[in-house]
This record gives C-alpha cells, structure tokens and sequence, in this order.
C-alpha cells in the first residue's frame, strides 16, 4: 500500500512550535536540503533566506563539516561529560578560547540556546550565593528573547511568548535599548535600578535583538551600560545565540563593545546547524568563584548531552570554514550587496525603516502586522510561493541568509522582497 503524503502524516500525530494548529496551512514536508536550498515533497525548491534559524551559516549538508562529522562518529559516539573528557570538547575549547574576547577563560557546555542562558543565569546567582550575598533581581532589555525555559523566558521580554507564565518568573528590571539620542536618559534609568535593586546579572543580546525584529541599538551605549553594572559587580551576560560566528560583521558582536561581557552564550551557527550543542563561557573570576572545598559551590548543573562529541566536530569544523578566505569573501560580498539593496529600496513608500549590519538585513514595513496575524502570513505565503523561506517578524522581512549563499539566489531573494513590497 502506498504511503499517504507526508503532510497527512505529519497531522496525525505532531505539535509543532510557535504555531496555532487550528490555524493556518499544513507544515511544508522538507525532504532534502543542500548549500542554500530546500527542496520539498513534490521536487519544489525554496531558497533558505534564513539560515535556518540563522544556524546552517555555511550551508545546508555541507561536506567539510559532514566528514568531519563522520569521523567523529567512527571513533567516539558520546560519553558523559562529568567524570569524563574527550578530545573534540578540549581542542574546541582551544580554538573558541583564540577568538572569544580575551578576557574569557573558561567554557561550560550545554545542548541549546535556552539552556545556555539557563546556565549563564544560574551561574550569576550562585556566584554571589557562594560568597554569601543574595542578589535577586536580573536587568534585561525590552523586547529582549533569550529563550524558553523558565529563567531564560523570564530575561525575555517579548509578550507573545511569556504571556501565560508571567505570574512564575523571576524577577526581571526592565531597561529600554541605547539608541544614538537616548544613551543617557537609558543611562539614568540603569543607574536608578542598580540603586533600587539586589542585581545579579545584566542579560542582552548585543548590537541586534533578533526575535524583536532585528532590532539594532548603539555599541557606543551598550558599552557604558556595561561599564555601569561591572562598577556594581554586576555580571554582564551577552547573549550571542544569533549575532555569534560573523553575523554582525565581526566573529562576535560583542567584538565592538570595549567593555567585555563577564558571560558569553553561544549556540545556533556554533554548530553550523548540524547538532544541538550551546556554551556559556565565562570570566576566570566567575570560575574561580566555584572553587572551594565544599563540594556543594560547584556548579551542580547539567544536561546529558553536554559537549557531545559530535557537536563539538561540527563546531570545530565550523569554526575552520568561518574565517576561510572563502566565507571571509562570501560574508563581505553579501553585507555590500545588502547594502547596495537598501539604499535602492530606502525611499520606497512601503519601506519605514531599511538597516544593514553584517549579514542582517531587515526591512519594517509601513504596514501594520500582527506578529502571528493573518496578513503576516500572507507575507510568509507569499514568499514561499516564490520559491523563497523568509519568516517575517511582524512588520518586519529579514534576511540573513547562508554565508554561501550564490549571487543569483540572494539576488532573488531582493527581486522577492521588491515584489512583496510593490503588492502588500
Ligand atoms: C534562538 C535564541 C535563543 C534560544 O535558543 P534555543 O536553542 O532555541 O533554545 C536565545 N537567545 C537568542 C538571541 C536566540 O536567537
């Protein structure tokens, strides 16, 4: 008997993330992927203007990281992470230790994005805890998104995602984001808090808010409220889940600040997509915080997949590609094409805003949007029709597309854009 489509199968027995299942269209069955390309079911192709999550940076299925993925497999599969050590987590640690911020000393596994955070939260209270001081309260900025889990959601500020659980988090102040004609007004409010407030830790996403809408705000701003929080012992967190590996324009955004984040998490592109792994890397001031001879200041916090080796080849392998002479010209091309976009399209009267960092490119539309409402998805059809994934953040289209991306698919991912902005 000949199998129903996968699309039927699908329905049948899975919940999907982030979506409404009473509502709109069935999920696209994908059922192969190659460099920037999706291919589903029926033979159709879609160009991956995302990335994937802003995760397969160096394409999907992509052989350097696929061999080395291989051969990782063929020698170690996975063995626990306390207790035990392997090769993969020690060279990564070494080769993220040459191009993380210098005064990062010390990497801590976890297996995403969310939990990283999770870790990097919990680390801030018990550094404090260990030297018997109970600071209770987080500072984060509006519409930051720093994941789902309870401490990493409770950083977050994007109501879409927090509204039932907001009664159970932890207690979060809320700080707006530097702009170029607001860094002191931004500047006061930070110094009020750390007055009012027990404040262990200073949780962001530097440079870029992804979930808000790629939102950007000023280094220049971020800097001094860094400076700030470190002159009150406050731990800064950047959280560098979607600006890490070159989207920024740097390795790392935080690569533009002066001040150094005290915490760095990394997930996503770490792994160029090919495996869930995420770190918290922090100040050998935190670390050493953790030292004593009561077993019970350690760290007690772990997630069994942690450095899975396979992760860490993937990483590895990654972080070869990021700064090939290759990617190197590949991540330069697109950051002057998306340029050369957005002054073309910056006067269009659909287009509110148009920016550029990096590989980022992000248009707000004139139009209002909900952010899962039903003219967004109109939007989000409408470039799938075209053989284009982009996934609208409210008003907001984005790109941020494969770092090998070709000529002509980013091209047409532009030509995509225009025609949406000349129908919507
Ligand atoms: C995706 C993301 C997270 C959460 O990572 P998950 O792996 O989805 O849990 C956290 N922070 C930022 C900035 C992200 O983009």
């Amino acid at each position: 008997m000949k199998k129903e489509n996968l699309s039927t199968r699908d329905k049948k027995y899975l919940w999907h993330p982030l979506t409404q299942h009473k509502l709109g269209k069935p999920q696209l069955p994908i059922t192969k992927a190659k460099g920037a390309v999706l291919f589903d079911e029926e033979g159709n192709e879609y160009i991956d203007g995302i990335a994937s999550w802003y995760t397969v940076m160096y394409g999907h299925s992509n052989d350097h990281i696929i061999s080395a993925m291989t051969e990782q497999m063929q020698k170690l599969d996975f063995v626990m992470f306390s207790g035990l050590t392997h090769e993969p987590a020690i060279e990564l640690s070494e080769k993220l230790m040459a191009i993380l911020p210098d005064n990062q000393a010390k990497l801590f596994f976890n297996d995403n994005g969310s939990t990283a955070i999770e870790a990097a939260i919990k680390m801030s209270l018990q550094y404090f805890h260990n030297n018997g001081e109970k600071r209770d309260t987080l500072i984060a900025f509006e519409d930051g998104f720093h994941g789902d889990t309870f401490g990493a959601m409770s950083a977050s500020g994007l109501s879409s995602y927090n509204g039932p659980f907001e009664d159970f988090l932890l207690k979060v102040v809320r700080i707006p984001t530097p702009q170029e004609d607001n860094i002191e007004e931004v500047k006061g409010k930070l110094s009020e808090v750390l007055k009012e407030n027990s404040c262990a830790a200073f949780v962001f996403e530097p440079l870029v808010q992804g979930a808000a809408g790629m939102k950007f705000h000023s280094a220049e701003g971020l800097d001094a409220l860094i400076g700030l929080c470190q002159e009150h012992e406050v731990l800064c967190v950047a959280d560098e889940i979607m600006t890490g590996f070159g989207k920024t324009g740097k390795n790392f955004a935080s690569d533009n600040l002066t001040n150094k984040p005290d915490i760095i998490c990394l997930s996503k592109a770490l792994t160029a997509g090919m495996f869930p792994l995420s770190i918290t890397s922090c100040t050998q001031k935190i670390y050493d915080r953790f030292l004593s001879d009561e077993v019970h200041k350690g760290f007690f916090h772990a997630h069994t997949f942690s450095a899975h080796p396979l992760g860490c080849a993937a990483a590895l392998a990654g972080i070869e590609l990021l700064n090939s002479p290759e990617i190197i010209e590949r991540r330069s091309y697109i950051e002057n094409t998306h340029n050369a976009y957005a002054s073309k399209i910056q006067n269009h009267k659909k287009v509110k805003d148009v920016r550029v960092m990096g590989a980022i490119l992000a248009i707000d539309l004139e139009i209002k949007m909900e952010r899962y409402g039903n003219l967004r998805d109109q939007l989000y059809n409408f470039f799938l029709e075209r053989g284009v994934l982009l996934r609208p953040l409210g008003n907001t289209i984005y790109t941020l597309p494969p770092y090998v991306i070709s000529d002509t698919q980013l091209q047409k991912i532009y030509d995509t854009i225009t025609e949406a902005l000349d129908t919507f």
